[in-house]
């Protein structure tokens, strides 16, 4: 079966998120399993030179008025994941990341510059743009991968058929409807039956109305997503093709996330000898300038800052944990608001308050195997990963019952096989309770003990995550 990824990221080249994490190791997982996966993603600044370009670049012409692209067949030099790369430097080669410029504020031209990802996408799948590989599974991410299904649907193909997974409904790519014309998309498709969104166009709803078969990360957050709360104005479209939605978790990349073989830390250890925790717990310490005490308590925060995420709660346990004799550090980059909060609980008590503003994959590893425990606030969370990272490497996380999180954290009062702290409403009051129970576990170390083996033999591999996402691509193949 040859399955085509369509996405805007992909660890290890480009990442800003989860999506990154899913859209680099599925593709390996079903490349175990026998499938030939591609991915399909811009070629950003320097891309092209950070990967081995496998063969000559095909020049694909106009593929939207006035923009030209060519597609180049690559492969990242450490995985061997098989790469497609959109080149066309007037819209990727930039400074900046892949969505925001050097100062934070979205790129003007993102309707284009993912209209042309979407197209080659359709041509790709449909119009043999790479004619020594045709898919037959089109699987396709998030707003920014959304317009591929639509330019589908206008070619009147039932193959490949398409597969579309929302990593996360809050990010819609909206835009005015004068766009159309700009990405070649057909005026007829702006209607409720199509890309129409409360008088715009959204990529999102392009992806969730064209594909054949739509998923999510987690079980729960599927469910969540059918709700008005949770649904982000598209709870109807969403429970409408309930019969054709799936929530399929996460898993884990085995080799980036295990503290055995981790370049990135002090010490090597796993679930049967976790002895060396203790040393990655001091190096942090020290990274961090924190004061270098065994015995406190310390907590860990590695994410975007956004509202989803609740730093803001976050914010508001410091004292807290202070006052019982633990520390924090904290590691993200986001509202600039959240990133001054921060910077300043870190200099008020620098014996007990790290922070890190920034994004740095090493640090986030060093985090998770030197904390004691890890806190994920979030108001909503598709899947989350970093509380699997934090399970893996003996970190006790505390996370509130929503999405992915209610499906991977079992409360430790909830029973005998508890992996962390659960509490249920994104209050400050909450937190602070579910952060005095850590603590307390903390203080009895055969239960505390217990508690993070019970994460760290967890199997949450990629590899039953790939077995789910081939059965499914079966089903719908059959289906077609
Ligand atoms: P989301 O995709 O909503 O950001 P996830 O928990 O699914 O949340 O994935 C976040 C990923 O990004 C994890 O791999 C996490 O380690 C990483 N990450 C988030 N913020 C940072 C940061 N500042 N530095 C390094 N890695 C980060």
């Amino acid at each position: 079966m040859r399955v085509l990824f369509v996405t805007s990221e992909a660890h290890p080249l480009v990442k800003t998120g989860g999506l990154a994490d899913v859209a680099g190791a599925l593709p390996l997982a079903l490349g175990r399993l026998g499938v030939d996966a591609r991915i399909l993603m811009p070629a950003y600044a320097g891309l092209l030179d950070r990967v081995e370009v496998t063969g000559p670049a095909r020049n694909l012409g106009e593929v939207l008025p006035n923009v030209r692209a060519q597609l180049v067949p690559a492969r990242d030099p450490d995985g061997g994941r098989q790469l497609l790369l959109v080149n066309c430097p007037a819209l990727f080669e930039r400074p900046g990341g892949p969505y925001l410029d050097e100062h934070g504020h979205d790129w003007p031209d993102n309707f284009l510059r993912f209209g042309l990802l979407g197209r080659v996408g359709a041509m790709v799948a449909v119009q043999g743009a790479w004619p020594e590989w045709a898919p037959d599974v089109v699987h396709a991410s998030d707003w920014q991968a959304g317009l591929t299904p639509a330019y589908m649907s206008l070619l009147g193909a039932r193959r490949p058929v398409t597969v579309f997974t929302v990593h996360n409904l809050h990010y819609q790519g909206i835009f005015g409807r004068e766009i159309l014309p700009m990405v070649g998309l057909p005026d007829v498709l702006f209607s409720i039956e199509g890309l129409e969104f409360y008088g715009h166009v959204s990529y999102l709803k392009a992806g969730l109305y064209y594909s054949q078969f739509l998923t999510t990360v987690s079980p729960t957050y599927a469910r969540e997503i059918q709700t008005q709360m949770g649904g982000e104005g598209l709870h109807g479209l969403l429970s409408n093709r309930a019969a054709h939605l799936q929530g399929i978790l996460n898993g884990v990349d085995q080799d980036d996330w295990n503290p055995a073989i981790d370049p990135h830390i002090a010490a090597p250890f796993s679930a049967d000898d976790p002895s060396g925790k203790a040393a990655c717990k001091a190096a942090l310490q020290r990274e961090m300038g924190l004061a270098e005490r065994p015995d406190a308590p310390l907590f860990g925060v590695v994410s975007r800052f956004v509202e989803q995420k609740g730093i803001d709660l976050a914010l508001s346990v410091i004292s807290t944990i202070v006052d019982n004799g633990g520390q924090i550090v904290i590691l993200g980059s986001g509202d600039p608001g959240l990133e001054w909060h921060v910077r300043g609980a870190a200099g008020a008590m620098p014996d007990a308050v790290a922070a890190r503003i920034g994004y740095d994959e090493g640090l986030s590893h060093r985090i998770q195997a030197g904390c004691d425990a890890l806190l994920v606030p979030s108001r909503f969370e598709p899947c989350g990963l970093t509380q699997l990272y934090a399970m893996r490497y003996g970190t006790v996380p505390v996370v509130r019952r929503t999405g992915g999180l209610a499906d991977t954290v079992i409360d430790v009062d909830e029973a005998s096989a508890g992996t962390g702290i659960v509490f249920d409403h994104p209050l400050p009051s909450e937190l602070i309770g579910a952060v005095r129970r850590t603590v307390d576990l903390y203080r009895t170390p055969d239960a505390w003990r217990a508690t993070m083996l019970n994460g760290m033999r967890l199997d949450h591999s990629w590899d039953r995550a790939a077995r789910e996402y081939l059965g499914l691509y079966g089903e719908v193949l059959h289906a077609d």
